[in-house]
Formats: C-alpha cells, sequence, structure tokens
C-alpha cells in the first residue's frame, strides 16, 4: 500500500492491489496561528524550497522546550558506568538532569548516583573553589571512581571559579583522573554547544590515554549510541555474530578504561549523528579512524547498517555471514511485524524530538504503513531540517522550537495517531487525546535492532489502539 499526501486539499489518496480510492484525510496543510515571530519557525515540506526559520535564541516569553549547554554536556557524558559526574553548581541543575538519560549498565552503577557542590549565597560570594575541590577529595576516598567529571554551572561561570585548576590539583592529590567540562548553561541557546563541549572532553583528556593489550583486525567503536533502556544489548550481539569486535561505545554502557584504549579502532560508526558527528570527525583528524553513518531503528536501517561495516572490511567470510544473520533475522521478526502493521497501516505520526530522530525514524514508521505528517525538533539546524524535507513526504508539516502552546494547538489541529516525543512532551499529547510514545531517554523498552524493532512495533500498537483513545476522539 502508498500513501500519497496531498497538500492543496485535504484528501489522501490510497493505492491498494483493490484499485484506488479516497478517504477522508486529518491532514490541515496550513500552519496555525501563532506569534508573528515564530510564523517562520514552520513551513510544510513540498510547498517551497524553504526550510523553517530555525538555530536562533527562543522568542522571549515563550515556554520553549529545550535545553540547556550543560544539559547537553550531561547527556552525552552521564552513561560513562563507572564514573562521578559532579555537578559543581546551585542544586537545582544537578537536580534537573539526574538520571537524565535512562542508559542502562551491565557492570557498574556508579554514574546513576547524582553529585552536586551545591553551591549556596556564601558561595556565591566568596567562590567555590574550596567547596569543589573538598568535594572532590572526599568522593574520590569514598567512591575510589575512575574518574571524576566536573560540570561547570551558569553560576559558576559568574563568579569566575577556576574549574580547570582546581580539578588539575586535585588529580594531582588523588591520582583519580578528574575532567573539567565548561559546560556554563548560558555559553548558548543550543545544547549542541554542550554535546561539543563534552565531546572535547573526551578527546582532549581521555580518548588515547591507555594503550590496550591488542588490537583486532576487525575492531569499531560505536559512537553516539547511549544505550537507552538497552539498545546496545540488540547491536553488540549482531556485530559479534559477524566477527566484529565493538571495543566502546561512546558513551552507552562504556568505562572509562575502554573509552581511553579505543583510538585503535579500525572504524567509528555513527549512531545519533546530532550529538557525535564532531567527535567521530575529531577522532579522524587524530587517529586517522574512517567514520559510517549508521542508523538502528527500523529493519531496513539496522540492514544497511550491519551491510555497511562488512562491506568496509571487505572480507568474503564477514560479508557472507552477515547475509545470512540478515536472513535469519528478518524471517524471525516478517510474522510478529505483520500482526502489528495490519492494525497500524494508514496510522499517522508526529514526532518532536532530537534533530537525529526527526528525520532517522521515518523508514521505520514506513515499514509499519504508517505516514509521518509533522516532524520538529527544539534545536535543530539548517542542515537538520534540509534532512528532515528530505525524509518526509510532501505535505509534512516541519517546526522548530515549538512552545507548549504551539504543541497542543498543532496536535488539536493536525490529530496525529501518535506523537512520538520526549517525556517533556508526554502530558501534553496526553491531555489533548493524543497517543504518545517515548522515544527520549525516559524509555524502558529498547528499540534499536531487530528485536528493538519489534519492541518499537508493539509499543506504538499499544498506544494507538488503546481503547481510550476512542472515546476522547468523540470528545474533541
Ligand atoms: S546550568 Fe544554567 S541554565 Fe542549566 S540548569 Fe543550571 S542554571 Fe539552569
Amino acid at each position: 500500500m502508498v500513501l500519497n499526501l496531498a497538500t492543496e486539499n485535504r484528501k489522501t489518496e490510497i493505492s491498494s492491489k483493490d484499485g484506488d480510492f479516497d478517504i477522508e484525510v486529518k491532514i490541515p496543510n496550513y500552519i496555525i496561528d501563532t506569534l508573528k515571530s515564530r510564523e517562520s519557525h514552520m513551513c510544510v515540506s513540498g510547498k517551497s524550497d524553504s526550510i523553517p526559520d530555525c538555530d536562533k535564541n527562543s522568542a522571549p516569553g515563550m515556554i520553549t522546550q529545550r535545553s540547556c549547554v550543560y544539559g547537553g554536556a550531561r547527556v552525552v557524558l552521564m552513561p560513562i558506568t563507572d564514573a562521578i559526574h559532579l555537578v559543581h553548581g546551585p542544586i537545582g541543575c544537578a537536580a534537573c538532569t539526574w538520571d537524565i538519560r535512562g542508559s542502562t549498565s551491565s557492570g557498574d552503577k556508579l554514574y546513576k548516583t547524582g553529585f552536586s557542590t551545591d553551591l549556596r549565597e556564601k558561595d556565591v560570594v566568596f567562590g567555590g573553589e574550596n567547596k569543589l575541590y573538598e568535594s572532590i577529595l572526599e568522593l574520590n576516598r569514598l567512591y575510589t571512581p575512575s574518574a571524576i567529571f566536573v560540570y561547570s554551572t551558569c553560576v559558576v561561570g559568574l563568579i569566575g571559579d577556576d574549574i580547570k585548576a582546581v580539578c588539575k590539583k586535585a588529580q594531582e592529590i588523588t591520582g583519580c583522573r578528574v575532567i573539567p567540562v565548561q559546560s556554563e548553561g548560558f555559553k548558548s541557546f543550543n545544547k549542541s554547544a554542550g554535546h561539543k563541549l563534552a565531546c572535547d572532553a573526551m578527546i582532549d583528556y581521555l580518548i588515547g590515554t591507555k594503550e590496550p593489550e591488542e588490537v583486532h583486525p576487525y575492531s569499531i567503536n560505536i559512537i553516539g549510541e547511549f544505550n537507552v533502556a538497552g539498545d546496545l544489548f540488540g547491536i553488540i550481539p549482531l556485530y559479534e555474530k559477524m566477527g566484529v569486535k565493538v571495543q566502546t561505545a561512546i558513551t552507552g554502557d562504556s568505562t572509562v578504561e575502554k573509552i581511553a584504549k579505543c583510538h585503535h579502532a579500525k572504524l567509528n560508526i555513527v549512531q545519533c549523528q546530532k550529538s557525535s558527528n564532531y567527535l567521530a570527525s575529531k577522532m579522524e583528524e587524530k587517529y586517522q579512524i574512517p567514520t559510517i553513518k549508521v542508523n538502528f531503528f527500523g529493519v531496513e536501517e539496522t540492514t544497511k547498517s550491519l551491510r555497511a561495516v562488512s562491506e568496509f572490511f571487505g572480507d568474503e567470510e564477514m560479508i557472507k555471514r552477515t547475509e545470512e544473520l540478515i536472513n535469519s533475522e528478518i524471517k524471525n521478526l516478517r510474522d510478529e511485524i505483520a500482526k502489528y502493521k495490519k492494525d497500524l497501516s494508514g496510522k499517522t505520526v508526529a514526532i518532536y524530538s532530537g534533530a537525529h530522530k526527526s528525520w532517522a525514524l521515518v523508514s521505520a514508521f514506513s515499514e509499519l504503513d504508517m505516514e509521518i505528517i509533522m516532524s520538529g525538533t527544539q534545536n535543530g539546524k539548517p542542515e537538520d531540517y534540509q534532512k528532515i524535507r528530505e525524509h518526509v513526504c510532501e505535505g509534512t508539516l516541519i517546526v522548530d522550537d515549538a512552545n507548549s502552546m504551539e504543541l497542543a494547538k498543532l496536535l488539536k489541529e493536525y490529530k496525529p495517531d501518535i506523537l512520538i516525543s520526549g517525556a517533556k512532551e508526554k502530558y501534553i499529547s496526553l491531555k489533548c487525546g493524543v497517543p504518545h510514545c517515548d522515544f527520549n531517554h525516559d524509555r524502558i523498552t529498547a528499540f534499536s535492532g531487530y528485536n528493538g524493532f519489534i519492541n518499537f512495533a508493539r509499543v506504538v500498537h499499544t498506544a494507538v489502539m488503546t481503547p481510550v483513545w476512542r472515546l476522547s476522539k468523540k470528545m474533541t
């Protein structure tokens, strides 16, 4: 079945084996009323060559869904399991981002404990460097961690604490790696600046600081994969069956030592291209490790990602093993997927998420015969929106940095059958009578790889088919 969304009227053409026919469509092809300054932040794909206005400060007074630079740095480094993540700032910065990733660990759980220097008024007046120094010494004594990451926050930037100097001194005294992350929240309106700072911290203080005992001829690093809900546990076994050794993921389920030794891998594959392209390019520059972009959401994309690695190594035996693996995995999931697809076919989807997922999920939904009618992101750059345009159908609304009011209006007008986003938008969605699927950090089900796709289809199916939505649709 093929869905074609018309942009000039409100009809959807459906072609099937039984012939072509029209059905009533739920998709308005106009943009909702909003603040004058916000109108250019939305556009309909296919209506012109334009992309939404983006990569700018949020409009004053609106409740943006964005996070800060410190949050962007923390989200990248947090999954390093045997490190302490110490937030130098008032308690709120740490509290808002404690366990910011639902990353799981196969070993150490130290990263799950939140630590803060809890700066108070006195520290703002007299400086917080001593408090930070004492905190590092105390934490090292209590936990003997493999490393301590120290995050700078807005207040620290304002009072001018020299966290680099404190970390250096504390490292000399303790012998433990103490890594400063200069992530003052106000540095940028775009949390991607924080992703970059986190990558810089790894490049400057961690990667390449230890030599591996041996180097596997087919070793890879998986960059930008954070093991949310155990995603990696559905990916690593596939590569192992192919004969590929995963040195480490950066940073899901990783350890300080694994990352320190990852500079001899033969290939970097990049999953989240928003947070981690920068790190891959830095490693290419410094260690001559080539990069391949991958995507583990959906059957087709997972298959392509496995093939890309076997073709890169060019080993005939590996290529053969990979094809056998792909065939057997696809055979196992075909019936299961067909079961969900029967109900989900023709249902519509809105995505409001990180820039990577706003286009990387398109293929996964088309495998369920579902159609994306809106895709948006909080921090997209022009190249991200260009990618969304390339992936979605004509008539899809593309939105940048939507505020809560706009999201609620969009959901009411467009009436998608499901919203895919993070926890911040969950209750807006449910209150608007739109089923919701969390594809962000708080989810508890793995969605990557072949088994992950079955989980994904099941979760989406459960959300969409829950009987309560039939009642709420009658009420709206
Ligand atoms: S770093 Fe700044 S913007 Fe971020 S949570 Fe702390 S105070 Fe807020």
